[in-house]
């Protein structure tokens, strides 16, 4: 697999970018390349790509090299250690002859692009990204069972949580009692931080959990995800705390409904914003398309936001490969808020697979 990715990413480098070395550093980007996944923090790390030779080399801080060295499938290893300057090694590595750079422009810092800069005056820059991010678009079924691995987890310490769970209990004491089941669980990080809103806290898309006391009549919205070797899930459900209203259960159900069609609209050959349009349709129908605040979903997988953005506008086409989120709401000021969040897989034979089974009907807890 990696193999692959390397000989596809030379390949453009040669032909499409033309230049002479590479330099990816974002350590997502490493990973993809060679299966070493790995957080340097601010040491310096980098897969250097030499494309007139066609090899790989690692540079990687001396404390990680041994473990670098038994899993990432590179052609050599480029140890630093914390005395020396990584950009007067780079100096000695890279090609006297290579005079441009295929690097991330939207990564790199303005201080790292200064240093390359002055080990090679000459050079000219080109971004690599969008190449990748393409290329990142079409996930394996590797990478989907990893997904999968997360959606297990992320699903079960929801069940185990709400056993546990009583009205009385604040947002933060849920969140903390729902991130203990997820890592008991075998989570290996939380993919963002975990969003538990209630009450008229959950009107706000992007709150922050707090010192709310959950009481009878709230709605519970959790928006939540962990990653599995890199991989991530993502997903929301909302519930009743006690009885709900009738005013709250149409919404519930409006959202629901949006939520159904939207994964009804994915078909191969059409476009992203159909998805969006669906869901977005319904909920204006029913009269609350102006609580319906954002995108309907994103694309998922070594990041949790990541390409494809699924919103009105996206003309680009549904293919293969694709995972992502379809995650409508409905905020209504003062009153509360019903988000449904699943993941959704365009596999390799064109079938749609929603990988989220937790129930989606009107639960009161
Ligand atoms: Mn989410
Ligand atoms: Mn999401």
């Amino acid at each position: 697999m990696y193999a692959k990715r390397q000989k596809r990413l030379i390949s453009y480098l040669k032909t499409e970018l033309n230049v002479d070395v590479a330099l990816i550093m974002l350590p997502v980007h490493i990973y993809y390349y060679t299966g070493f996944l790995s957080n340097p923090h601010e040491r310096f790390f980098a897969l250097l790509v030499d494309v007139t030779s066609g090899k790989t080399n690692l540079f990687v801080p001396s404390l990680d090299v041994e473990e670098a060295e038994s899993v990432a499938k590179v052609d050599a290893f480029q140890p630093i250690s914390d005395s020396e300057d990584p950009y007067d090694v780079l100096n000695k590595i890279v090609p006297k002859d290579a005079n441009t750079f295929a690097i991330e422009k939207n990564y790199i810092t303005v201080g790292q692009f200064e240093k390359i800069q002055a080990v090679f005056p000459k050079a000219k820059f080109d971004n690599v990204e969008p190449f990748i991010q393409q290329e990142r678009l079409r996930k394996l079924p590797e990478e989907i069972e990893y997904v999968k691995q997360a959606i297990q987890i992320t699903e079960t310490g929801l069940k185990n949580m709400l056993e546990t769970f009583k009205p009385g209990m604040t947002e933060l004491q849920v969140k903390a009692a729902l991130e203990y089941e997820l890592t008991m669980l075998g989570a290996q990080g939380l993919s963002f931080d975990t969003l538990v809103l209630s009450g008229e806290n959950s009107a706000l898309p992007h709150g922050t959990s707090s010192q709310r006391k959950i009481k009878e009549g709230d709605f519970l919205l959790l928006d939540f995800g962990v990653h599995v070797n890199g991989y991530h899930s993502d997903i929301t459900r909302t519930f009743i705390v006690g009885k709900g209203t009738e005013e709250q259960k149409k919404i519930y159900e409006i959202v629901k409904m949006a939520n159904e069609r939207a994964i009804e609209s994915v078909k191969i050959g059409e476009p992203l914003k159909s998805v969006d349009q669906a869901a977005r349709n319904l909920i204006e129908e029913k009269g609350y398309g102006n609580y319906f605040t954002h995108r309907v979903g994103h694309g998922l997988g070594l990041d949790v936001h990541e390409a494809p953005s699924i919103h009105s506008e996206n003309d680009e086409i549904i293919n293969p490969g694709l995972l992502f989120t379809i995650e409508p709401g409905i905020y209504v000021p003062g009153f509360g808020g019903v988000r449904i969040e699943d993941n959704i897989y365009v596999n390799k034979e064109g079938k749609i697979e929603v990988l989220t089974t937790f129930p989606k009907t009107w639960t009161e807890i």
